[in-house]
């Protein structure tokens, strides 16, 4: 009895989330191999992809790539020049104000500008040290240890993430940290982080194509016979 109840309790033991990368895999495909990036490149940009397009985020990156010879010549420039370099993503004058900011200040403290010695260190750690700075919150810390060299288990839940879950009946509604804390719970134990950063993508692009904001697509969509939003839709038609 114990032990039939332990399997109940293991994370992951309910199946749900596994269903659900199942479908979406069936549906859209593996997705796409990542650009694995250093940790202090994986920062900045996920800085800067917060509420904004992919393919927005990726062209602002390279165009960075391509102006400055190294992060240290970004910290450096004037805040003027930053803003008008990220003008293309979302609150660029905020994100030039922040990402100027923690370079400068990752530099005090660390010596030089660089995030390689956080591999020594586990995941919750440099989680908490990430977040002290400004605009790094839970979004953009679990994209750096999950998307980087880092390769640690966490979920990077963005405002898709949230949407789609909470939709999906797998978290009620809570704020970024509860959501993936409470989904952390249904992830099987064995999932690594590349599995992680999968599950990440396609639930994205599920949130991107279908589960849209407004009027979801439920009639296309590969969840909709495990989904309760659906079937409360069904009921109601
Ligand atoms: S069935 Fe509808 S509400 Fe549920 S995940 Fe799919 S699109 Fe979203």
């Amino acid at each position: 009895m114990t032990e039939v109840l332990f399997q109940e309790l293991r994370p992951g033991a309910d199946g749900r989330l596994q269903q659900v990368q199942r479908e979406l895999v069936q549906h859209f495909g593996q997705p796409p191999a990542r650009e694995v990036r250093d940790p202090l490149s994986q920062l900045i940009y996920s800085m800067l992809a917060v509420r904004t397009p992919t393919e927005v985020s990726e062209q602002v990156l390279r165009e960075l790539r391509a102006r400055y010879t190294t992060w240290d010549e970004l910290r450096d420039a004037p805040l003027g020049e930053i803003e008008r370099a990220l003008e293309a993503v979302t609150f660029a004058e905020q994100k030039a104000l922040h990402l100027k900011a923690t370079l400068e200040q990752i530099t005090a403290r660390v010596g030089r500008l660089t995030l390689d010695f956080l591999a020594q260190y586990r995941t919750e750690k440099i989680r908490s040290w990430l977040q002290q700075f400004p605009g790094v919150g839970p979004q953009v810390s679990a994209a750096v240890v999950n998307f980087s060299t880092l390769r640690r288990r966490a979920i990077s839940v963005d405002a898709h993430h949230l949407r789609v879950t909470q939709r999906l009946g797998l978290t009620p509604r809570a704020d970024a940290a509860t959501t993936e804390e409470r989904l952390m719970r249904l992830v099987p134990p064995e999932w690594t982080a590349e599995q992680l950063d999968e599950h990440h993508q396609l639930v994205k692009r599920l949130g991107q194509t279908i589960c849209v904001f407004e009027n979801p697509r439920c009639r296309v969509c590969p969840l909709a016979g495990l989904c309760p939003t659906a079937a409360r839709q069904r009921t109601q038609t």
